[in-house]
């Protein structure tokens, strides 16, 4: 697979290229272009010269290219879908749920073209008018994770091109697949050459260039809070517009008044989905005492018959995870919380039966009686475990909640509606469920979290346009003369 660059796919120089792997069977399914600096130049340059024709372009009528890129990968669904849990391994229902996700964003955002609202506002003087706009910044550097291949390059590439910048875009190393699906998305379509490029590489040589170049205006990343503090520190450096999504540790919490049925329901789906590799992922369950016998009874009962797979075999709830040192990290982290003291109830092991042997698959683990300030319930693990911790008091649980460095997702299963009240209050994450476990954020909210998860910005929702928009203040005097505001009106 080679660059996708001014509406071409470019190999430059000799290049080296790596192997992509199927995390469910250990199978080569293709080769990706490993692309050096001088690769994020032409694909910068090839950006920059577009950007000056897009912009001029109305607004509506780039939102018509969205309106068509939603419609073609409507009719690609399944496909996109197929290629998705190939490369990634989520089972192929949450794969199509990803890709409706980048569908929704192509029609919501193409909506925005007509909309993009700005302000007018009385001027102070007489005979002047005072409004503000919307401007695109320029050439955007997207930087993408490998657990949501599509949805997040959506969310990111959709509000930047309605709203008049062009992109470059560098996928995770692991999922290039889908990168490439959406690069013939955009060709087919007829998106202007240089609007969308597509760049693949390692993060520390093509996410590095992009981040320094001085032509890439805005550099929105989601990924890990590590290489996001990277991120934001050499952004920082040059003075760059940094968005950043990061680490999540994610906790549900189960009242003494909750429906447990629901809550089990709402835990196994939030912890389990995806292989627990959602940045929303539920890993902590803080449980209130008087419930925490029966819902631990339940959770176990829950478990037993979840079938671990390929995720393109329908019948299969839990795929694999992404690779050899996601699935080595999560037993260094189960052994961790046995030395913690942590009480397994189930799981804990890495499954290598038969048909398993050649992926990468955790068993669903379920801890109990996790101390809140332990590592296990501190640190994010990203695989399928997770670790119950028992309360007193609904206090007590905002607290245990608000504990973590990071600040993603959390819900509440509560019946009270004064309890439900105060949580959605006091829990500081970017995104609260109540009666729903701590996955399934629709596109048209903003999305992103507090304290390390993020730096203030948001994906998805009108809030996006925010990262890729200047706001510009437009001041028209009418009156024929000088006036001056602040002294000849006062
Ligand atoms: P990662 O940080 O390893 O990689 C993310 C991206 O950054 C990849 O494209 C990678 O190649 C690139 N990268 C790596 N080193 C870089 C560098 N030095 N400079 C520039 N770019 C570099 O993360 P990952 O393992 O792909 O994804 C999992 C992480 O993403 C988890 O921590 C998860 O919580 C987080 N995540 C957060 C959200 C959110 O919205 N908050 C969503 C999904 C995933």
């Amino acid at each position: 697979m080679n660059n996708y660059i001014n509406g071409k796919w470019q190999e430059i120089g000799t290049g080296h290229y790596t192997a992509v792997l199927n995390p469910a069977t250990g199978e080569e399914i293709a080769q990706v272009r490993l692309s050096s600096t001088k690769d994020v130049d032409t694909a910068v340059s090839a950006a920059k010269r577009a950007q000056k024709e897009w912009a001029l372009v109305p607004a509506p009528k780039r939102a018509d290219y969205l309106y068509e890129i939603g419609r073609v990968m409507k009719e690609k669904k399944e496909h996109l879908a197929r290629v998705l849990t190939t490369e990634m391994g989520k089972v192929i229902e949450e794969a199509r749920g990803e890709v409706q996700e980048g569908i929704d964003m192509a029609f919501y955002m193409a909506g925005e073209g007509r909309r993009m609202f700005g302000e007018t506002v009385p001027s102070e003087l007489q005979d002047k008018f005072a409004m503000s706009v919307r401007a695109p910044i320029g050439v955007v550097g997207l930087i993408t994770p490998w657990n949501f291949p599509v949805a997040i390059a959506t969310w990111k590439s959709f509000p930047a091109i309605v709203a008049g910048n062009t992109f470059i875009w560098k996928p995770a190393t692991e999922t290039p697949l889908m990168a490439f699906e959406m690069a013939k998305v955009f060709d087919e379509v007829g998106l202007p050459k240089g609007v969308a490029n597509i760049v693949f590489g390692a993060g520390a040589e093509v996410g590095t260039a992009l981040i320094e170049h001085p032509d890439v205006r805005v550099i929105s990343f989601t990924g890990s809070t590590e290489t996001g503090r990277h991120v934001a520190e050499t952004g920082g450096r040059h003075l760059k517009k940094v968005s950043l999504e990061m680490g999540g540790k994610n906790a549900v919490i189960v009242m003494e008044d909750a429906d447990i049925e629901l809550a089990v329901e709402g835990i196994l789906w939030s912890a389990f989905g995806t292989a627990g590799q959602r940045c929303t992922a539920c890993s902590r369950v803080i449980v209130h005492k008087d419930v925490k016998a029966e819902l631990e009874q339940k959770l176990l009962k829950a478990m037993k018959p979840l079938t671990i797979g390929n995720g393109l075999d329908e019948s299969v709830k839990i795929g694999p995870v992404i690779n050899q040192k996601a699935l080595e990290k999560i037993a260094s982290y189960v052994e961790i919380g046995k030395q913690e003291g942590a009480k397994l109830l189930a799981g804990g092991e890495i499954l290598k039966e038969g048909v398993l042997s050649k992926g990468h698959y955790y068993a669903p683990t379920l801890f109990s009686d996790v101390r809140w300030d332990s590592r296990l319930a501190q640190e994010e693990i990203f695989g399928p475990v997770i670790s119950l911790i028992e309360v007193e008091s609904l206090e007590e649980a905002i607290d245990v909640n608000n504990s973590v460095v990071y600040g993603l997702s959390s819900s509440i299963f509560s019946k009270d509606i004064n309890k439900v009240f105060q949580a959605q209050r006091d829990l500081d994450t970017g995104i609260v469920y109540v009666n729903a476990g701590t996955t399934g954020a629709e596109i048209h909210l903003p999305f992103g979290g507090t304290k390390g998860t993020g730096n203030g910005h948001r994906d998805s929702g009108v809030a996006a346009l925010d990262v890729f928009t200047e706001w510009k203040s437009i001041y028209v005097d009418f009156s024929g003369k000088l006036q001056r505001a602040q002294i000849d009106n006062s």
